[in-house]
């Protein structure tokens, strides 16, 4: 086994929303890597953790609980992660199976559209590929792909399922703030994922912070140019974290589907990170956020 990673990465997925592998398999492949801390992050969902810890015991992987929330606003793509929550939270549970009904009537809306716009694609077959996860976009690029509607998986998010096409259909769920409010009246920290999909950080940072944000993906790398940091990207980043006294963490946000994220272990995370979340959890555990739902 070739340790061809860095050990730290904080931003993944698995089947349990829209990536490829089993939540104990990710792991498998993380540590075969060299990865020795993992957070899983799968869209509305901790249902993977205690798989991943468990595939982590004898390992010698070190998980930490985390979801990925994908806000609704025209600030752009608004993602948080939230670290350090408890999937024994039924609280929490409940506002995450909210979420997780209103992706599967998303889905069946865009299927319906397809379908009456030439783009025959059946939904139980994007169930099927889903194997019971959250639903999602990914799913559907999938079946699209397989239906002979686009050239590749990535294609179908460029002319058939992408926010500028016809077929999209907008998410009902939370705002950036109301997320960042979630993960914190749960005792969790937020950090803003992949900053570069979201329009005018350094403008929207202020309320994000103010409602409760403690970090910010500093450190993260993309096929998709739009969103990739080069150093100088990183730089500005981690300048911001500075100012706002926000975690810098990062990750690959491996899916193990089409290009879509970097290989895990792929980002390499400064185990001060690791340090400054720990020192937000013991905080914000004594003392969630109150008034946020
Ligand atoms: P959804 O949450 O259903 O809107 O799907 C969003 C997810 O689709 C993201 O979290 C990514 O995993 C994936 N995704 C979004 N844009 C692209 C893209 N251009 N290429 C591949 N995957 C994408
Ligand atoms: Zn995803
Ligand atoms: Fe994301
Ligand atoms: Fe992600």
């Amino acid at each position: 086994m070739s340790a061809a990673g860095y050990p730290i990465d904080l931003h993944t997925h698995s089947l349990r929303s829209d990536g490829a592998y089993e939540p104990g398999e990710v792991v498998r492949r993380a540590a075969a890597r060299g990865v020795r801390i993992l957070a899983l992050s799968d869209h509305d969902t901790l249902a993977g953790v205690a798989d991943a810890t468990e595939a982590g015991a004898a390992l010698g992987v070190r998980i930490i609980p985390a979801t990925e929330l994908n806000t609704e606003s025209d600030w752009g793509d608004v993602h948080v992660l939230g670290y350090f929550l408890d999937p024994a939270d039924a609280a929490l549970e409940e506002r995450l199976r909210w979420l997780r009904e209103n992706r599967g009537r998303r889905i069946e809306l865009m299927v319906e559209r397809l379908n009456a716009h030439g783009y025959p694609v059946a939904l139980e077959r994007v169930r099927e590929i889903a194997q019971g996860g959250a639903l999602g976009r990914p799913h559907l690029a999938q079946a699209l792909f397989e239906a002979g509607h686009v050239p590749s998986y990535d294609e179908a998010f460029v002319t058939l399922i992408g926010k500028d096409s016809p077929m999209y259909v907008s998410r009902v769920g939370l705002s950036p703030l109301e997320a960042v409010g979630l993960v914190r009246a749960h005792g969790g920290v937020p950090s803003l994922a992949h900053p570069r999909s979201m329009s005018d950080v350094e403008e929207k940072l202020p309320e994000l912070v103010a409602a409760g944000l403690a970090g910010i993906e500093c450190f993260y790398s993309s096929k998709d140019p739009a969103i990739d940091h080069d150093p100088a990207q990183t730089a500005r980043f981690v300048a911001l974290a500075d100012r706002y006294d926000l975690v810098a963490t990062g990750g690959s946000d491996f899916h193990g589907r089409g290009e879509h994220g970097a290989p895990l272990g792929g980002v390499e995370v400064p185990p001060s990170s690791i340090e400054a979340l720990e020192a937000r959890r013991g905080r914000y555990h004594d003392a969630p956020l109150e008034g946020a739902r």
